[in-house]
């Protein structure tokens, strides 16, 4: 019998990479959507053909519920949330009730339809905010610097506390910063890589970011979750760090990204206070020797090749849609 699982947060980019992945492995996924007409659920169909989708809404207990019965999963992973540190500071309740309160609802909904369901929830690397100790491990104290990752903070000891208290198999994925092609334009990776291809083909000149000296410790996505899935597959429910254990800044990833189509970054990046946050995260790195050992996990993409791919993607994006439109266009 082939095994099946629900995964939220299906039209980010996690979603995607995990869905792809479940589907090699044989399973039937089954994504939760929300909301009438998602436009992002064509281009996850897009990618994913085999993927079933189901209306649901980490905000309605009785729609985790009713999908929960419907779809009847071996494993589920909350990907769902508010995802974006600098938008949790200007929707902190709404952050509070999805990527904090959420996680409930579904362990919740979990216990009281089947609670041998098995429970993965996507924890992160921004728990650890002001580090109190480099690098950071399963161990390392939490010290959240946003709204996001106070919420995470909740998400992931109300999982713990879920599996401490009524035996049910959870756990948590400390994952840093993960990228790809299919990441949102709004984290700094995309945001750069986009803005370099725009730039190379003539549509922009300048790219205006925020806090340029950040150093994060950055991984391909489609490595992150095959962490995931191997979490769900072991004897126990335990927790891990998910990271490459290397860190770079924000202006090593624009040297690489510009200097790939022969340009410099200094000319055309301007820092823009509109991008800084109230507080940031000075820098991440994270030591994932517990998943190497136990789940026989590791990287398989180094930081320059991530940034090499993700310029090439965006070079052909950007191409792409400047024939349409100059095809679209009445002469
Ligand atoms: P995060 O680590 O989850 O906050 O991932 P992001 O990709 O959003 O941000 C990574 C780092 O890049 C943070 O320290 C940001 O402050 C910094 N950064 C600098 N400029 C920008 C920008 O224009 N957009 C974003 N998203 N981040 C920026």
């Amino acid at each position: 019998m082939s095994k099946s699982a629900l995964i939220t947060g299906i039209t980010g980019q996690d979603g995607s990479y995990l869905a792809e992945h479940l589907v090699s492995l044989g399973y039937e996924v089954h994504g939760l959507i929300r909301g009438q007409n998602n436009p992002r659920a064509a281009i996850v169909r897009r990618i994913v053909p085999e993927l079933h989708l189901i209306e649901g809404d980490l905000h309605d207990q009785s729609s985790l519920i009713s999908a929960l019965e419907a779809t009847h999963p071996d494993e589920v992973y909350n990907l769902g949330a508010i995802s974006f540190v600098a938008l949790s500071f200007k929707q902190a309740i709404n952050t509070g009730e999805i990527t904090g309160l959420g996680v409930t609802r579904m362990l919740d909904a979990i216990r009281v339809v089947n609670p041998k369901i098995r429970f993965y929830q996507a924890s992160s690397s921004e728990m650890f905010g002001k580090v109190r100790e480099t690098p950071q491990t399963e161990l390392t104290p939490f010290h959240p610097r946003s709204p996001y990752g106070v919420a995470k903070v909740y998400g992931h000891y109300i999982t713990v506390n879920y599996r401490e208290s009524y035996g049910m198999f959870a756990v948590s994925g400390i994952l840093f910063n993960h990228e790809s092609p299919r990441r949102g334009l709004e984290f700094v990776s995309r945001k750069i890589t986009d803005g370099v291809a725009r730039i190379k083909l003539g549509l922009e000149t300048e790219l205006r970011l925020g806090n340029i000296d950040s150093l994060r410790d950055w991984g391909f996505a489609g490595d992150y979750v095959r962490a995931m899935h191997l979490m769900l597959q072991q004897e126990e429910p335990d927790d891990f760090v998910v990271a490459t254990g290397e860190t770079h800044s924000v202006r090593e990833l624009l040297e690489l990204a510009f200097g790939q189509v022969g340009l410099r970054w200094q000319d055309h990046v301007v820092v823009d206070e509109r991008f800084l946050r109230p507080a940031d995260v000075a820098m991440l790195v994270g030591d994932a020797g517990k998943a190497r050992s136990v789940l026989g996990w590791q990287p398989t993409v180094s930081f320059p090749e991530l940034v090499a791919r993700m310029v090439e993607s965006d070079l052909r994006a950007v191409a792409a849609d400047l024939t349409a439109n100059s095809a679209a266009t009445p002469r």
